[in-house]
């Protein structure tokens, strides 16, 4: 399960995303947009743009937006992002948080004209977004609230570039990195923070990483093409019970997912051992409905362009024993 907010899309037009690099996320780094009243879904248009064939004038591209609303991810968690200016790049993982209107800038980070009574509940819900963000990618990577750290923090550390994020902004509110992370770690510690399932789940975006030869030890050969796209895992159990292969427990990988343009296709059905496995996006989206005193989360397990797609999948979904049904936006 992710977080109830968040959704992903990615900037695949962005050079960052095209450059393909990997990372094995360290660490997170919190950064503010200086950029007053634009929220989290206006980036993708604004940044989902290449350099190279000139349509914006800066290379630069985050894991991810937020505002007092919604958490929007636009690259995969483990990509290297250009959001640091420096080394941490090669490690953390980067997000920004969206700052309210109605102010503006002078000599850099001087935020002018900044209202904090008006912004108060505001600047509550971004925090608390970026705290359960934080939880979320802690538990996804076995990190601790030690390992955040806000730009201007990485700059000190000689990480990152000369940028004062989140230091001009925090303190308006009365808090500061130190308090930050300190709420990480008090929900890090809460028994009622999400619970984000380490295990692979249907509709988890995964690709296969780059040393394997085989499926499974002893299984087919995994032809290039393979390598080269996303997968959506479509079971990862039957009849109730795991599969084994080669000794390894694996996941039925589904669709295809291309890596330029994120549309799905006809994938390779197979089965693969999770070890290979590495997490593009826990693409389940769960949401809690209150119904009588009972919770209920509804799953939704992919997207599909093509009805026959969606109508297999629960076809599955209902030999599987679940109560599917479909849903068209
Ligand atoms: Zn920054």
């Amino acid at each position: 399960m992710g977080l109830s907010n968040l959704k992903s899309k990615f900037m695949t037009r962005n050079d960052c995303y095209t450059a393909g690099r990997k990372i094995v996320p360290k660490g997170i780094m919190v950064h503010s947009t200086a950029t007053p009243g634009v929220m989290a879904a206006d980036w993708f248009s604004r940044w989902n743009k290449s350099y190279k064939a000139g349509e914006i004038n800066r290379q630069v591209c985050v894991h991810a937006f937020l505002d007092d609303k919604e958490v929007w991810q636009y690259l995969p968690w483990n990509h290297r992002g250009w959001h640091t200016g420096g080394d941490a790049n090669n490690t953390h993982i980067g997000f920004e948080i969206c700052e309210p209107g109605g102010f503006s800038y002078s000599g850099g980070s001087t935020m002018v004209g900044y209202d904090v009574k008006k912004n108060e509940a505001y600047f509550r819900a971004a925090w608390k977004n970026a705290v359960e963000l934080c939880v979320y990618l802690c538990k996804l990577y076995s990190l601790t609230e030690k390992d955040i750290l806000s730009h201007a923090e990485g700059n000190k550390k000689g990480i990152a570039s000369n940028h004062s994020d989140v230091g001009h902004w925090f303190p308006k509110h009365g808090e500061s990195m130190d308090t930050f992370r300190a709420a990480v770690k008090k929900a890090l510690e809460s028994k009622d923070s999400p619970n984000v399932e380490e295990d692979f789940n249907a509709g988890d975006i995964v690709e296969i990483k780059a040393p394997a030869t085989r499926y499974y030890p002893g299984g087919p050969t995994i032809p290039n093409w393979v390598k080269g796209a996303y997968h959506l895992i479509t079971q990862t159990e039957f009849n109730g019970k795991s599969v084994i292969k080669g000794g390894k427990a694996c996941v039925l990988l589904g669709k295809k997912i291309s890596k330029e343009k994120w549309d799905d296709s006809p994938g390779i059905m197979t089965w693969v051992d999770k070890d290979l496995l590495a997490i593009i996006s826990k693409g389940v989206e769960a949401e809690p409905e209150p119904k009588g005193d009972q919770k209920y989360y509804r799953v939704q397990v992919g997207a599909f362009s093509k009805k026959e797609n969606a109508e297999a999948l629960m076809a599955r979904l209902k030999q599987s024993g679940f109560d599917a049904y479909m849903k068209y936006d």
